[in-house]
């Protein structure tokens, strides 16, 4: 399970950029191109922020829809597998989105002085 490691790095770098304070909530973006299953990140993350300035932070999961571009005819080509073949016949496709693995936002919790 890749996710472990994943979700270990996240964390990693979202406690980074807290500075010791709580994070309240993180959104992420996944592409369903990535091979990386959302539910699997959700459940590594439950057990990888405990202990650390992520322990009970909301964790949001934007799954990014497969997206080609036909290089022969520039048409956009939904796609659910990382190949596929546009309607004119080119099998020359660049993915230019469904693939990626994003921290989007992360919300700290304000302290009052
Ligand atoms: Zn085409």
């Amino acid at each position: 399970m890749h996710e472990l490691g994943i979700t270990q790095n996240i964390v990693a770098i979202v406690s980074e950029h807290a500075h010791g304070s709580k994070v309240k909530r993180v959104l992420l973006e996944i592409g369903k191109l990535s091979a990386i299953m959302p539910d699997a990140i959700r459940f590594c993350f439950d057990i990888c922020s405990q202990g650390t300035v992520l322990e009970k932070a909301k964790l949001e999961i934007l799954e990014i829809s497969g997206l080609g571009k036909c290089r022969q005819c520039d048409a956009e080509i939904p796609l659910e597998q990382p190949f596929g073949e546009c309607q004119c016949g080119s099998k020359y496709i660049d993915l230019i989105a469904g693939q990626e693995l994003k921290i989007k936002e992360i919300e700290i919790e304000e302290i009052c002085v």
